[in-house]
């Protein structure tokens, strides 16, 4: 298997180099600090280091573990596409959320937060019946560089793109969400990595609230998260309120039946008191009829949950339908009637085909 050289910001690889060369820690810190504070990751933006170094650094490491080969920009959102070094091809997606409209007198709106959606694995294992992603077929799981390098990218586009907010701080990602090519259970230890680095102080410093894995339901993992006290926010795919119209739909329920999983939920909840979110896809004439609303009330109105409702993202490769808004607005009142929390998730991110089940959308596309 062809060897890679490590990024830049594996402080294990560095420090290592750093013994052997007898670097002085304080230009470690200088190296962490330009890659995750001050947003560089290219060669010539390295300033603060001497020339010396940079060459040395140049000769044993890359800066990040995957390139960018395109950018799509939308209005709220951007797309990357990466090559990673062994020639896969994984997306990101930057989200760009704005300040109300009714508080802002501008024709703009402010941009109030930046989220990041990365994906944990090429391609998807999991088959689910409205998703381009698994089309692809699954590879390979992502490394823990090749995670951390979307975050540090995206980073220094942002920079370049947004620059500094009015108090003079960068502006920069405040939530990552782990709903890109996964399913990122699987990838676990790599996952658990990234997390560590996404919360360390002197490296991203993300709250444990502003960071979401999405798990379409691997109830041996989610009892993982457990017993390893991982505490950020959890996303359910769920996406049907019964076994029967889930395994019609998500192959990997038949492994995991519904009851289970909501035991395995519970004890998460018990665990770290956090409410979880479920996903819910609105597909016309397949998940969208209010008998599956009331299903749902049972399902969720005596625990802690939030529903996503998320009109589904039509694409060339599936014959699947959006639902006409009417009735995604006859679902929502059923849950709202019953005190179930709801939102609809908004569709910005279609125009850059970065929303949920477009990723890998133009490689797809290229096939029918
Ligand atoms: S919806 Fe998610 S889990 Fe299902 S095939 Fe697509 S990427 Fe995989």
């Amino acid at each position: 298997m062809t060897e890679f050289k490590p990024a830049l910001f594996n402080e294990w690889e560095l420090t290592k180099r750093a013994k052997e060369k007898k670097l002085q820690p304080f230009k470690l810190k200088q190296i962490f600090f330009e890659l995750y504070k001050n947003q560089n990751t290219e060669r010539d933006t390295l300033t603060t280091l001497s020339k010396d170094l940079r060459n040395e650094l140049k000769e044993h490491f890359d800066l990040l573990a995957i390139e960018v080969i395109e950018t799509i920009e939308a209005e709220d959102t951007t797309k990357f596409a990466f090559k990673t070094r062994d020639w896969h091809i994984i997306e990101a997606i930057l989200m760009y959320h704005r300040q109300n409209e009714k508080y802002v007198k501008e024709d703009k709106p402010k941009l109030n937060r930046i989220t990041l959606c990365i994906s944990s694995q090429v391609g998807c294992a999991m088959n689910c019946l409205f998703c381009v992603t698994w089309k692809l077929w699954f590879k390979r799981d992502l490394t823990w560089e090749e995670i951390i390098s979307q975050i540090l990218y995206a980073n220094t586009y942002i920079k370049k793109r947004f620059w500094k907010k009015e108090d003079g701080t960068n502006n920069g990602i405040r939530n990552v969400v782990f709903m890109g090519m996964w399913e990122p259970l699987l990838n676990y230890e790599n996952i658990r990595k990234s997390l560590e680095i996404m919360l360390q102080q002197d490296r991203f410093s993300l709250w444990r609230r502003h960071i979401t894995i999405s798990t379409c339901w691997i109830i041996p993992w989610i009892e993982k998260l457990i017993k390893d006290k991982v505490d950020v926010k959890l996303a359910i795919s769920l996406h049907a309120p019964n076994q029967e119209l889930r395994n019609k739909i998500m192959p990997v329920a038949k492994a995991y039946p519904l009851e289970d999983l909501m035991e395995t939920i519970d004890n998460y909840v018990k665990a770290t008191d956090n409410r979880i979110f479920y996903e819910y896809i609105m597909i016309k004439d397949l998940t969208d009829k209010p008998e599956l609303a009331h299903q749902l009330v049972k399902l969720l109105s005596k625990r802690l949950a939030h529903v996503n409702l998320i009109p589904y993202n039509e694409n060339p490769a599936i014959e699947l339908k959006e639902s006409p808004k009417n009735n995604i607005q006859i679902f929502k009142k059923i849950l709202e009637d019953w005190n179930v929390t709801v939102t609809v998730r908004d569709s910005m991110w279609r125009e850059a085909k970065g929303a949920c089940w477009q990723l890998g959308y133009e490689k797809v596309k290229e096939k029918f």
